[in-house]
């Protein structure tokens, strides 16, 4: 059995100040990192909280009662994430993801929404502004964000069997209500594209080979033609706390074969540059895509890395920019915002130089070292605290 790490420090903690350059850097929609990189998309961790405990992410014996979580005092305020977000569209981003933590436990996000909802482009086009949840509370709040200016939301859902699923989340929650969520959140329109098309609902399941193997095809059948698309996450080492080891991974190449024992799936192009999950679409008789069958996707982030065109940045819930999901430290904005009152040239400067020194690309290089010395190099802070 592996062992499980608990971390002696708290990563959050560990971050650098945002320092400003001798030259000062404009935002012009044209920044690019050290490796060639644009920044093209910002997820934003509205929460350190969340009412499940998945084991990959939370795991009960971590996230506990003692658990010590950010201080309300510490997080962003909603302005805050907005003006930084600003900056953020200024230097080129065009998608921002709210995750978390669970992002609907954040007190009337809404508002949240409608604030990133008015931000446009240098190029005067409004953002592709998404969000990714576990699906307990979308039931309630799914007409609410679409009223907000909400485009879009992935769900998370790692299995169809009641027993499984509950399993999975650790807190004993049924499946039939994150169903209902989704279904809330379609009957919303909540599958907006980046230009305003429809284009469905995305549902992410994580696949860990001792839990939700067998909850692979009951999930391919219940959403192949549902104008939904199911994407496969391989079980990934990030954080310090789910005693990750590579016998848990399922690769990508094992999940499609998996399918298509009953359905026929032929590779499809990627919709974008820096799309993280490779499509699948299902076939008709004559072996062609059949797009009222619908795709699926597989996100290999453990068998193959894409760091060489990954745009995303991450800024945590107390306003740490991270430049990888796997770093050890981020850069505090915050401190940079609220205690040295730097104006937004400030801000914008700061981004771009930590941005532009950027050379972060972790699943590249495990991918290089031997089997055994894969997992748990070095510290790193936790899924939840930088959002997914
Ligand atoms: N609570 C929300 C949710 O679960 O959708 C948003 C935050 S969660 C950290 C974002 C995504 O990260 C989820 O789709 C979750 O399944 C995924 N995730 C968390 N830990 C993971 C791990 N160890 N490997 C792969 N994906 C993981
Ligand atoms: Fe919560 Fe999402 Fe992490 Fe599960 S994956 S524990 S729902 S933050
Ligand atoms: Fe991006 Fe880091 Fe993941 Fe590579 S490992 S794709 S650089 S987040």
């Amino acid at each position: 059995m592996s062992e499980r790490v608990i971390p002696l420090v708290d990563q959050r903690l560990r971050a650098l100040p945002a320092l400003l350059p001798s030259h000062a850097i404009a935002a012009n929609g044209l920044l690019s990192d050290g490796l060639g990189r644009p920044l093209h998309d910002l997820r934003i961790s509205v929460t350190d909280k969340c009412n499940f405990r998945c084991n990959y992410c939370m795991p009960k014996e971590v996230f506990n009662k003692d658990y010590a979580y950010l201080p309300h005092s510490d997080l962003l305020s909603f302005e805050e994430i907005t003006r930084l977000a600003r900056v953020f569209v200024a230097h080129g981003v065009q998608k921002i993801r709210l995750t978390g933590g669970e992002p609907l436990l954040r007190k009337n996000l809404e508002i949240l929404v409608a604030q990133l909802a008015e931000l446009r482009t240098p190029e005067g086009l409004p953002l592709d502004l998404t969000l990714t949840t576990n699906g307990s509370l979308l039931a309630r709040k799914a007409h609410i964000l679409k009223d907000a200016g909400l485009n879009r939301v992935t769900v998370s859902l790692d299995g169809l069997d009641d027993a499984v699923f509950r399993q999975m989340n650790d807190v004993d929650f049924p499946v039939a209500s994150v169903l209902e969520g989704i279904e809330a959140a379609k009957a919303a329109g909540l599958g907006l594209d980046a230009q305003g098309r429809w284009s469905g609902l995305k549902i992410n399941m994580v696949v860990k080979r001792s839990t939700n193997v067998d909850q692979i095809l009951p999930m391919a059948r219940h959403f192949r033609g549902s104008g939904m698309t199911l994407r496969f996450i391989e079980y990934m080492d990030v954080g310090a706390t789910n005693g990750w080891c590579m016998d848990e991974v399922l690769p990508s190449a094992d999940v499609i074969r998996h399918i298509q024992q009953e359905f026929a799936l032929v590779p499809l192009e990627p919709n974008s540059t820096g799309e993280t999950a490779q499509r699948w679409g299902y076939a008709n008789a004559h072996g062609e895509f059949d797009p009222n069958l619908g795709e699926v996707g597989v996100i290999s982030s453990v068998t193959q890395a894409f760091c060489s065109d990954c745009n995303r940045a991450r800024l945590s819930t107390e306003g740490k920019l991270y430049l990888c999901l796997f770093a050890s430290q981020g850069w505090d904005l915050r401190e940079l915002m609220r205690d040295k009152q730097g104006s937004d040239a400030d801000l914008a400067s700061a981004i771009g130089h930590i941005w532009q020194g950027r050379t972060d690309r972790y699943s590249e290089l495990r991918a290089l070292l031997p089997a055994e010395q894969q997992a748990a190099q070095g510290r790193r802070v936790e899924m939840s605290y930088i959002g997914g």
